[in-house]
């Protein structure tokens, strides 16, 4: 363990990492090559990586799609503020700065459930001049919290636009937390003209991602893959944009494919959707 944590713990004397349980925000880091994680998260990636070798892979897609989706909403689509749930460990570009590479006037509020996300909120922070960013420590189970908090309020303006990206994050929400229920609240706050982009894990490519899926449950650590057909109801009520629902790396590439990729690995469908 670095000297990294050591000074963020003593900053936050109040943040208890739980370390010895894995977190699914650790698990993606190390995922992602990051270093922000414990031999617990570690122990947890390694048994998931066993059940489906692609996860790493199938993360830097599904980060791919966000730079892709901000990029889009902040230029051609014209949207100056973002409200991001499920934020994860700071990973740059993170959406402030793809979108204030954009527009730089843009506003982000950032919001995670998990203490080592909100200990890492100050490198979240740095806003351009223009702009704005905020983080807020809640859960996607309480909308009403996230909408009605002062770091959101004091950040957006909910009578114009709002970009809401929650990417990577309803795979950890069953069905019986209803996360329908959780979106319509969220996307009622929100103006015409606002956008969801959302992605979920999938297991219509390969059944080893179910694997994973048990692994993560071992874990203790729910995982709901969804369906085309499930994923595209989680935008009920909104105008999907051309390519509609897709597995994230078909989903407007602005590259062509590193050689050899495949649906299979992937197994991550995204989207964005226009609220009319
Ligand atoms: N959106 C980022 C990170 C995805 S990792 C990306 O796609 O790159 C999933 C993140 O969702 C983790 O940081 C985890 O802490 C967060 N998360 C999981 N359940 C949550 C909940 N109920 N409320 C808020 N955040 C949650």
């Amino acid at each position: 363990v670095g000297q990294w944590w050591r000074s963020l713990a003593e900053e936050h004397p109040s943040i208890d990492l739980r370390t010895d349980r894995p977190h699914t925000a650790r698990i993606y880091d190390y995922f992602l090559g990051g270093k922000d994680n414990f031999p617990a998260d570690r122990v947890a990636a390694e048994q998931a990586s066993a059940a489906f070798p692609n996860a790493s892979l199938a993360a830097r897609q599904n980060r791919a799609f966000m730079v892709r989706a901000i990029r889009h909403l902040a230029g051609e689509a014209g949207i100056r503020q973002f409200l991001d749930i499920g934020t994860g460990i700071p990973t740059s570009p993170n959406v402030h700065e793809i979108a204030q590479a954009v527009t730089p006037q843009a506003r982000v509020v950032y919001t995670d459930n998990d203490p080592i996300v909100l200990a890492h909120a100050r490198a979240l922070l740095a806003s351009t001049p223009q702009g704005r960013t905020a983080y807020l420590d809640a859960d996607l189970h309480d909308p009403q919290a996230i909408l009605t908090a002062p770091e959101l309020r004091e950040t957006l303006d909910l009578s114009l636009p709002v970009a809401l990206s929650m990417i990577a994050v309803f795979h950890f929400v069953p069905d019986s937390d209803d996360p329908h229920g959780i979106i319509r609240r969220l996307v009622d706050a929100l103006p015409s003209g606002s956008y969801l982009i959302l992605t979920n894990g999938t297991a219509d490519y390969d059944p080893a991602t179910q694997d994973l899926a048990v692994a993560y449950e071992k874990q203790g650590i729910t995982v709901r893959l969804r369906s085309r057909a499930e994923v595209e109801s989680l935008f009920g009520g909104l105008e999907l944009i051309d390519p509609g629902v897709e597995l994230v790396h078909r989903w407007r590439p602005d590259a062509p494919d590193p050689p050899g990729l495949t649906d299979a690995q992937v197994s991550v469908y995204g989207g964005i959707a226009r609220k009319p």
